[in-house]
Parts: C-alpha cells; sequence; structure tokens
C-alpha cells in the first residue's frame, strides 16, 4: 500500500501487513513528522517491495511505535546528472585551459605532445621555421671526402618556436633518394626572429646530384 505523509506528501510504498489491522504511528523519514496510519478497508494482497534505499533505520532514538520502514516511492534523483555535468564541464575547463596554454605545458612536459597531437593542435614540425642560405661544400676529412652542408634556420613564426630534428637527403640525378640521415639541430628552440646556423656532413654515395637539408616531420 502507498502511504502519504500529510505534512510533506512524500508518499512511501508499505507493506501493508506491517501497518497492522489497529493502525501504526510511523514516522515520515524525509520530514519527521509522525501520524497514525490505518490499513485501507480494501486490503490489496502483499506486494513485493524493492530494496529499501532511504530506510529510516534511524540509530537516532525514536517515540516507541516509529520504527515502521518507510519507503520512499520511486523518485529519481537528479544527482548523477549534475554530478555528469560538473565532471564533463570540468574537463572542458582543462582541455580548454590546455589548448591555450598548450605551448608552456609542451615546453615543461614534453610528454604531453602526445596529447596534443591526438587533437590535431600540433602544427607540423618547422612550421614557422625557415631554412635559408643552404650552402654545399665538399671536403676533405681524414683522407676522404665528405659533403658539408651548411644553412641558416631562421624562426619567422612570430614567437618561440622548437626546432624539431633536421632531416639530410642526398638525390640522384633522376630524382632517386640515395641517403636520408637525420641530425639534431644547433638549438633545440628558437626566439622569434632568431636565426642560428648548422652545419651537417656525410659521406656522398656515388651518383649523388642534389643534396638538401629540411625539417624532419616524423615526431
Ligand atoms: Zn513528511
Amino acid at each position: 500500500m502507498i502511504i502519504t505523509c500529510p505534512e510533506c506528501e512524500t508518499r512511501y510504498g508499505v507493506d501493508a501487513a506491517a501497518i497492522g489491522a489497529s493502525g501504526r504511528t510511523v514516522r515520515c523519514s524525509r520530514c519527521s513528522h509522525s501520524w497514525v496510519e490505518r490499513q485501507p478497508d480494501d486490503l490489496p494482497p502483499p506486494q513485493e517491495l524493492p530494496p529499501p534505499s532511504r530506510l529510516d533505520t534511524g540509530r537516532r532514538s525514536r517515540p516507541a511505535g516509529t520504527n515502521l520502514p518507510a519507503l520512499p516511492r520511486e523518485k529519481k534523483s537528479k544527482a548523477p546528472v549534475i554530478l555528469w555535468s560538473l565532471v564533463i564541464l570540468t574537463l572542458v575547463g582543462i582541455i580548454s585551459t590546455a589548448v591555450v596554454k598548450r605551448d608552456m605545458i609542451m615546453e615543461r612536459v614534453p610528454a604531453s605532445t602526445g596529447v596534443f597531437d591526438m587533437f590535431g593542435l600540433i602544427p607540423a614540425p618547422g612550421v614557422g621555421l625557415a631554412i635559408q642560405n643552404q650552402r654545399i661544400k665538399a671536403i676533405q676529412k681524414g683522407g676522404k671526402r665528405v659533403v658539408r652542408i651548411e644553412g641558416d634556420i631562421v624562426n619567422v613564426s612570430g614567437k618561440a618556436a622548437v626546432v624539431p630534428r633536421m632531416l639530410g637527403i642526398i638525390r640522384d640525378k633522376n630524382g632517386k633518394v640515395l641517403k636520408r640521415w637525420r641530425f639534431k639541430p644547433p638549438l633545440p628552440k628558437l626566439l622569434n626572429k632568431e636565426r642560428i646556423s648548422f652545419a651537417t656532413e656525410v659521406p656522398p654515395p656515388e651518383g649523388s646530384v642534389t643534396f638538401v637539408v629540411t625539417f624532419d616531420q616524423r615526431r
């Protein structure tokens, strides 16, 4: 049977047998109002009740005769929805902050680069940097002929920029790649408009025609 608190109108489902033929004092677990509840004349068959969730089992002392299990009817709480909203809002906040501060974060935590990469926020390596004044010299080193490629890296991005690894490529006269090698830039980072010279030396394979240094696009 369903009983309703006369004070706050909270409805409870209770086993009618627990009320007893002569009625029983019950107490609202929400507002603590006590009243005498009587069985209805047309007693329905005893029903299965869901396990008590807001059962007022009370360790508090209470007046005699008020220990009736009082069960709230299904009242869906909005708490989970509110909680989820908070979680989502918090995540959005964290992501927004991270996007704004990503340069700073990457500087401090290089491992975070992968996370930003997932969101596609990282420009390709070397964007905002220019390689200028490339010069190629054939020199002798320890009796061997090596090619020395020199040039400048200039930061034209308008802000401090990370200098990626460098990639040297040698091709033959048909454009076929004969050799690729990677090397570290002289500085890991350049301030805006900063310029730094680089140099790399390799023994040229047979048939080398074009020599170029670029930024390594691998991460
Ligand atoms: Zn009440």
